[in-house]
């Protein structure tokens, strides 16, 4: 059976623990290889190379570590569908959403690629008699990323991309669920022309996750994955004296006025709450019409819509969605099903019967959709991670508006509306940290900044864009005096500005 091993300094580096995670091809269900599970000492091993590499990194000028950027970008580009096909077989996405997974990750390489620009100082010539005031940003050293299964490709970009074009060296502990392309992303970093060490993989679980968190030559942690676990190492991270940024879960509601083109709502919620079987961050699995009127005109056509959607083997090109990543998440969501109608939500659509025929193991769950859902209850509260549409109807704006903005999660919300003074004071007003008016899942471009609030993200500083360079950088301000002529006395007062 296939091993997948970590990449450390360059080199494939075996593992020694004996605990390997299995990696299924969830459209057949079988098991298709093993992760090898890190131990402290692997770990270790790779924090050595890399703060051995980041020395040399560090001082590499912006322009050639932006060139190393440009490369990474076209050889990506060279291997897009080879990358994708490995990344659908161990997630179970389609291909093309595979391709869009890689190619969200490349436009973050793109802005990296802009580095040296991007890292000017700010500088105040004159600032007192015969003095001048710079800022410089540097690196901070071996910085690491720990990220989750549904974006393998995507979420690694986010931060080795900004992480190393700024002068740091990266400690990636990627999902144990879908570990091979991140693997190949170091591979194609080194061909690239980046340093052995610049860029690492080890693989593992909690106890790698630990290893980061409390190892002492790691100086940043940047973590998406669930809330609870975001929490926790959060927490565990900034109590080690780390920089962590930790995003977590997410419940996102679309907010549906009287006036929306309900024709144009249908086809973005289906995309947004069915696609890559609901097994996004940015997905809409809530849907919150505004009227009796709406409620049951979207509903209805909803249900038509539903019926249209081919879920498929992720080769498939005509399947909408592919098999969700685990039978234990299958099941999960199958539960969570059994929960809403138990606790009194209308079950309009139910997807748990679906099987796939000739794919019986594959871990496929069909489309469900649910009307009467009420704020208190579990399902609607909680993160269900499925294909899995939630109505949840709303008598005003203000009670619609109050939905999102009173969730424990915070990460996206979207409007629809022909309305832009509703849109607009939407947008100002509710508790969330991505607005999209008209566009169901308003992940901002890469030189814009990602991230939520509330339970949906812990730290200060967004993914990416600008916000990503602060976090993988420490600012310098150097005040400089050349004086010339007589002496100075000491001044024993702090000094001012006369
Ligand atoms: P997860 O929390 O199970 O795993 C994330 C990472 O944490 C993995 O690398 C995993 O190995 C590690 N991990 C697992 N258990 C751990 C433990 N007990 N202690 C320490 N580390 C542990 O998340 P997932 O199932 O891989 O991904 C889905 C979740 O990620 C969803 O909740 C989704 O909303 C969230 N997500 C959030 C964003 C965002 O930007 N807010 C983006 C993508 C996904």
């Amino acid at each position: 059976m296939r091993t997948i091993s970590h990449f450390v300094n360059g080199q494939t580096l075996e593992g020694t623990s004996g605990r390997f995670g299995d990696v299924f091809n969830p459209n057949t269900g079988e098991i298709q290889g093993r992760v090898a599970l890190a131990t402290d000492a692997e770990l270790d091993d790779a924090v050595q190379a890399a703060a051995a590499a980041q020395i040399g990194w560090a001082a590499t000028n912006p322009q050639r570590r932006a060139r190393v950027m440009f490369e990474f970008k076209r050889l990506i580009e060279r291997d897009m569908n080879a990358l994708a096909e490995i990344l659908s077989s161990e997630h179970g996405k389609v291909i093309a959403d595979s391709k869009g997974d890689i190619q969200r990750g490349l436009e973050v390489i793109e802005f990296a690629c802009g580095i040296p620009h991007i890292l000017k100082g700010e500088y105040t010539e004159g600032a007192g008699p015969g003095i001048d005031v710079y800022s410089m940003r540097q690196p901070l050293g071996v910085c690491a990323g720990i990220t989750p299964f549904n974006f393998p490709a995507m979420i690694p970009m986010w931060m080795f991309g900004i992480s190393i074009a700024v002068g740091n060296s990266f400690i990636l502990k990627p999902s144990e669920k879908d570990p091979t392309v991140p693997v190949k992303l170091a591979e194609l970093m080194m061909e690239a022309g980046a340093p052995a060490g610049v860029l690492n993989v080890v693989h593992g679980d909690k106890s790698a996750v630990d290893a980061i968190l409390t190892h002492p030559d790691i100086k940043a942690v940047s973590f998406v994955g669930s809330s609870d676990i975001a929490h926790y190492v959060y927490q565990t991270g900034t109590a080690h004296g780390k920089r962590v940024q930790a995003m977590g879960g997410a419940k996102n509601h679309g907010i549906v006025l009287p006036d929306a083109d309900l024709d144009q709502v249908v086809k973005d919620l289906s995309g947004a709450a069915f696609g890559s079987a609901g097994e996004r961050c940015m997905a809409l699995p809530v849907v919150v019409p505004v009227g009796k009127k709406t409620g049951d005109e979207l509903r209805e056509r909803m249900v038509a819509e539903i019926e249209t959607l081919k879920v498929g083997v992720s080769t498939d090109a005509a399947a909408h969605y592919g098999p969700v990543v685990s039978a234990a998440h299958r099941a999960k969501i199958a539960d969570y099903i059994k929960i809403g109608v138990e606790e009194g939500a209308e079950l309009v659509v139910d997807g748990r019967d679906f099987a796939l025929q000739g794919f019986e193991k594959g871990f496929f769950i069909g489309p469900s959709m649910f009307d009467g859902v009420k704020k208190g209850m579990k399902t609607y509260q909680e993160e269900i991670f499925g294909p899995v549409l939630q109505i949840v109807r709303a008598e005003s704006f203000e009670e619609a508006l109050a939905l999102p903005s009173e969730h424990q999660y915070g990460n996206g919300v979207a409007i629809f509306t022909r309305n832009g003074r509703a849109a607009r004071e939407f947008a100002s007003r509710v508790n969330v940290g991505m607005v999209g008016i008209n566009v169901p899942i308003p992940v901002p471009v890469a030189y814009h900044t990602f991230g939520g609030w509330k339970r949906s993200a812990f730290g200060d500083t967004n993914q990416h864009g600008v916000e990503g360079v602060k976090f993988y950088t420490k600012v310098k301000t150097i005040t400089a005096r050349w004086p010339e002529g007589e002496v100075e006395d000491s001044a024993f007062v702090i000094p001012t500005m006369k």
